[in-house]
């Protein structure tokens, strides 16, 4: 059984929040949100913030740390990159991998993902990877095979054991910071076909496996969403950085995963 069972809701601070307005985000979050045993809460700073969140989150375990990326090298001549070694010395225990802007901005390439899920485990750290297709994409009726294409190639390296214990975000490229948010149906809809992906990889332990929805989450929304079927938790860039609005997202009502 997965170690992720229960529903994630995980906060993705993309280049925002420096270490002072990290620690007095989590003065606030803190403040705020008690901590609660059906649930994982994750942060993911930046690189930059991770020494001040897991200073600041110490007092609180039931918090988690993660970084938005590694390189898919181990160490080296990489100016300006970080490893997963160095991901896991600074206290996190997740990674996004191929989150759509590292994808569409800075070309991210499947096979990169793949490289950065192996790095990632590789150094005892949990990968979340992240799929989505375009609104071109959506149009053409290419959602399904866009996002199990990228399933498919993001865990290509990976054994069964490690796909068990990852966690796989679904963001709609067309939902991510537009304020557009899928529906509940929507949402449920491309995470059946990820279920269903992952139980033809590792049978009946894709059910273990954390499948989030990302795309324009807010503390309006975020209770539907997590009631649709087969939507575990939530990845949630602009409103999770307000330490209020945050706090009532990680206050929604959740299930437990069966
Ligand atoms: C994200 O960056 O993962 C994301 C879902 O962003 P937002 O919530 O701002 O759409």
């Amino acid at each position: 059984m997965s170690s992720h069972r229960r529903p994630v809701l995980a906060a993705n601070w993309k280049m925002n929040l420096g270490p002072a307005e990290a620690e007095s985000f989590l003065d606030g979050f803190v403040a705020r949100y008690e901590p609660r045993d059906d649930r994982t809460v994750i942060l993911f700073p930046s690189a930059l913030a991770v020494a001040a969140v897991r200073q600041a989150i110490q007092p609180r375990p039931d918090l988690r740390l993660g970084v938005q990326n590694v390189s898919t090298e181990q160490k080296g001549a990489f100016t300006g990159e970080n490893s997963a070694a160095m991901a896991a010395g600074a206290g996190a225990s997740f990674v996004l991998v191929g989150h759509s802007e590292r994808r569409h901005i800075f070309g991210e390439t499947d096979v990169q993902a793949a490289q950065k899920c192996v790095r990632v485990v590789e150094n005892g750290l949990v990968p979340v990877l992240c799929v989505g297709e375009t609104i071109e994409q959506r149009e053409r009726g290419e959602t399904g095979e866009v996002v199990l294409h990228q399933l498919r190639a993001g865990v290509s390296m990976l054994n069964h054991e490690a796909i068990r214990e990852m966690i796989v975000a679904y963001e709609p490229v067309w939902a991510i910071g537009t304020g557009r948010t899928a529906t509940p149906q929507d949402a449920s809809d491309v995470h059946l076909v990820l279920r269903a992906a992952l139980a033809g990889l590792v049978g009946e332990n894709a059910r273990g496996i954390p499948l989030l929805y990302g795309g324009s989450v807010n503390a309006k929304n975020a209770s539907s969403l997590l009631a649709a079927a087969e939507v575990d938790g939530l990845l949630v860039g602009g409103a999770s950085l307000d330490p209020v609005q945050w706090a009532e997202i990680c206050s929604s009502s959740v299930q437990r995963i069966t």
